[in-house]
């Protein structure tokens, strides 16, 4: 478990839905949520999904400012039609980075790692990294939501992206 490494596309690992996660509280779920916040961390990441290290799990990490969220089976309500586009990049497609439309706010349902329910509401950058590592958890790659690429264009031909360059 120390020796986590994250799969790239096209990796069909990551086309995986996860599971819930069933058992709470174990130290082998401790122990890979510390895996993965380390990960993150190392590689510079805001979020990173357990779908994303081979674990078909509902279970991602995500830090911005404060300190790290542990989201598992997690749920989102949607609180607003309206979307932003911005621009997103993912772990697991390094050096290409595109447009991505996202809810502008939603409420994520999940539990922590005791298996004690939470809610929070999120906007903006925090709304968009949940639905990211979301999609994650379901087999969806931001690619697929991709409206153009920003950066990179290069490498998502390499990787035969259909998605059109930023005109
Ligand atoms: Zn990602």
């Amino acid at each position: 478990m120390n020796r986590l490494s994250v799969l790239h596309f096209p990796d069909p690992r990551l086309r995986q839905p996860a599971r819930p996660v069933e058992h709470f509280g174990t130290p082998a779920l401790r122990e890979r949520i510390e895996a993965m916040i380390h990960l993150m961390r190392k590689q510079h990441g805001i979020g990173l999904a357990a779908t994303q290290v081979g674990l078909p799990l509902q279970l991602a990490v995500i830090e911005l400012k404060d300190g790290p969220l542990t989201i598992i089976n997690p749920h989102l309500d949607v609180l607003a039609a309206e979307t932003d586009d911005d621009e997103e990049g993912c772990l697991s497609v390094p050096r290409v980075y595109g447009t991505v439309p996202r809810a502008k706010r939603l409420r994520l349902r999940a539990v922590d790692v005791s298996g004690t329910p939470f809610e929070v509401n999120a906007a903006g950058l925090f709304a968009r990294v949940i639905q990211h590592e979301y999609d994650h958890l379901q087999g969806a790659l931001f690619l697929d939501r991709c409206t153009q690429i920003t950066s990179g264009l290069e490498e998502a031909r390499r990787l035969n992206l259909h998605i059109s360059p930023l005109s």
